[in-house]
């Protein structure tokens, strides 16, 4: 796991790019909480500057979304570790053998939350409703050298085809939990999504147990974007 980032040469340096302040970032999400060791180690490897425009890239390894353009966001670093956090925690453990569990996003936008997810092992499959923002994200996970499946589609439908997924995760928010998603998840997975309006939402969690009952916690309030029905170029 990790292993499959290609090296970014720069990452070594002392830059606002480079390893120590990626080290503070990561000093900062431990101290807000964030335990999970594989996740800690996935954001320090993959380069979150390579996922913004060049004019924001100094700020990459703030703790603090950014914009991507068509009025939308890549995520903070400390809600991208949360989300991760919980599917990570719910999915059983895959060795070499056993093929990697399937994980489904919604809201590519620049990718760096699916880069994550693959970072980790994962088979991640991400949608995004706008056409240039998902050609951009899949530039990216060629130069990373990611193996991540993409479509460009409206998530409320999910990715049918390709379900049941082990764990979804939603990057946009809704008023309501989308109930395709729910469906497409599997006995034992776990969806988080941010729920509720414009202002603030609820970070949910839904676990789907063997019977195919729901479970919900909520684990924080966040800030998205939100869920826009349709598709655009
Ligand atoms: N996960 C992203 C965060 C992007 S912001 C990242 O790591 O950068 C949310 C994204 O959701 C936007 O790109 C927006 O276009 C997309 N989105 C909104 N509604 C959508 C829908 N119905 N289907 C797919 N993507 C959607």
């Amino acid at each position: 796991m990790i292993a499959r980032i290609r090296l970014q040469p720069e990452a070594v340096g002392l830059g606002m790019t480079g390893q120590r302040v990626r080290d503070r970032l990561i000093e900062r999400l431990r101290e807000n909480g964030i335990r999970d060791e594989r996740v800690l180690a996935a954001i320090r490897a993959v380069p979150r500057h390579l996922f913004v425009d060049e004019a924001f890239a100094t700020r990459a390894y703030e703790d603090t979304a950014l914009p991507i353009g068509h009025g939308q966001t890549i995520s903070q670093p400390w809600v991208v570790a949360r989300m991760t956090e919980a599917v990570l925690a719910a999915l059983p453990a895959h060795g070499a053998q056993a093929p990697a569990p399937k994980v489904l996003e919604i809201g590519t936008g620049s990718g760096y939350q699916a880069a994550i997810l693959a970072a980790l092992g994962l088979r991640v499959f991400t949608v995004e409703r706008i056409g240039e923002l998902l050609r951009v994200a899949r530039k990216r996970f060629r130069t990373l050298g990611l193996d991540i499946r993409s479509r460009h589609d409206d998530g409320n439908v999910g990715w049918p085809q390709e379900a049941p997924f082990e764990g979804i995760v939603v990057t946009a928010a809704a008023s309501a939990l989308v109930p395709a998603l729910v469906e497409q998840l599997a006995p034992g997975g776990v969806l988080v999504a941010p729920v509720g309006g414009a202002g603030a939402q609820s970070l949910l969690c839904v676990r789907k147990d063997a019977e195919g009952r729901i479970e919900q916690s909520n684990l924080a309030s966040v800030v998205f974007v939100p869920l826009l029905p349709g598709m655009v170029d």
